[in-house]
């Protein structure tokens, strides 16, 4: 008898849970709608909606179309029953941002951390705003789902450790592990380009995008790999090492030991390189005068180009065809719908754009060229902040209520 209970408990739970994803995904909703469309009868979707207004998981908004009769309450998921963490950790400044459980942004804010500065200080950093943000919106650890962190580095899916970051310095930092010690709250750490695309994949409707990827350029060059709306990670979390590919086997020695790869052609580093040779080769006073002053730095030469400076221009357009050769490769791969170029190099997208179109173009075959939309994301921290938090959110609406 015991387990028939059990049994009972479990589909209750399952039947409650897709309910409120019904109530998630097409809010307003009246009752007759959901038993509608879930085959559960009026009186178990009353129960269920009954028991998750309790919750103060859902909550009654305004009135439906009704053909005669009392008219249906529409419901809608209440945005303040919880809330999530999103947290971005860049090369010495680490964004922190408040959702709630529509995933929409409560307030953000910024702390800076040096260079030197060890993994265990940056945490204890970062810890201590989310408490401080927490409080201030007087919220209680039981409304908290949790933190979703995106960082950059090979990132160990299982563990939640940053195995090997060269951008922020560290190796086998246990950052989900210290933040849960400290917070007593449930962390998931995910490479900063997968949540960046899992951020992505979240604002793109279902019929328009299934495959894509997000690929980033700025201080380094990676990808996140979408496959069926789902984020492909690999065998160990190494998927998407997209600027190690190797383009001229011949080319520039990157910090990886091996020559020509696509992250010393198409990014900061290469930018930085190719201006300071054009200076000294007279090709550009403007850059010229930017290195002799030791001004030059990715802002600058952004500047130089956006004042119409040739060379400057010329660059971006190299660093497009560059990129254009990985991104052939990328779609030859796996044929996605859409391309998105992000990250702090996208902010000069303007400038590189239409050369990655232009090689992907000439290079792939016309029926995988044609279907294939490439575009550049504005830059904002906030879509890497709203997929970090987004882990922790969609894991509450996949798991049964009662873990809860
Ligand atoms: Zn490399």
């Amino acid at each position: 008898m015991g387990i028939a209970k059990a049994d009972r408990k479990l589909m209750r739970e399952i039947n409650n849970m897709q309910v409120l994803q019904r109530i998630r995904a097409q809010e307003p909703i009246s009752r007759p709608q959901l038993a509608e469309q879930t085959g559960l009868g009026l009186s178990t979707i009353g129960n269920i909606v009954t028991e998750l207004l309790d919750n103060k998981l859902v909550r009654e908004v305004g009135e439906g179309d009704s053909s005669g009769g009392r008219r249906p309450g529409l419901l809608k998921i209440n945005e303040s029953a919880r809330y999530a963490f999103g947290v971005k950790i860049g090369a010495q400044q680490a964004w922190i941002s408040l959702f709630d459980l529509c995933a929409r942004q409560v307030e953000m804010v910024e702390l800076s951390f040096q260079k030197e500065d060890a993994p265990a200080v940056v945490v204890g950093l970062i810890a201590a705003r989310v408490e401080a943000l927490r409080k201030a919106h007087r919220l209680t650890k039981r409304s908290i789902l949790g933190l979703g962190i995106s960082a950059s580095g090979l990132i160990d899916p299982q563990t939640g450790a940053c195995r090997y970051s060269p951008i922020l310095g560290w190796s086998d930092a246990p950052i989900r592990a210290a933040l849960e010690e400290l917070l007593k709250l449930d962390v998931i750490v995910e490479n900063d380009v997968n949540a960046f695309a899992y951020g992505i994949l979240l604002q793109e409707s279902a019929a328009a995008t299934r495959n894509m990827v997000c690929i980033t350029t700025g201080p380094g060059v990676g990808a996140g790999i979408i496959l069926n709306r789902r984020l492909y990670r690999g065998s160990c979390g190494g998927a998407g090492e997209f600027g190690h590919m190797t383009i001229d086997r011949h080319g520039p020695l990157c910090t990886c030991g091996r020559r020509g790869c696509l992250e010393v052609l198409a990014s900061d580093q290469f930018l930085m390189a190719r201006a300071r040779e054009i200076a000294a080769t007279g090709g550009s006073t403007l850059l010229e005068t930017m290195v002799d002053e030791q001004k030059l730095s990715p802002t600058t030469l952004y500047y130089a180009a956006q004042v119409g400076d040739e060379a400057a221009r010329s660059l971006y357009r190299e660093l497009g065809e560059n990129l254009g050769c990985g991104v052939t490769d990328l779609i030859n791969l796996f044929n996605p719908d859409k391309i998105v170029i992000g990250g702090e190099g996208a902010v000069a997208a303007k400038f590189f754009l239409e050369a990655v179109r232009d090689v992907v173009a000439k290079s792939v075959f016309p029926h995988l060229a044609d279907q294939v939309e490439i575009v550049a994301d504005d830059g904002s921290e906030d879509v890497w902040l709203q997929g970090a938090a987004m882990l922790i959110i969609e894991r509450f609406f996949e798991v049964p209520l009662a873990a809860y």
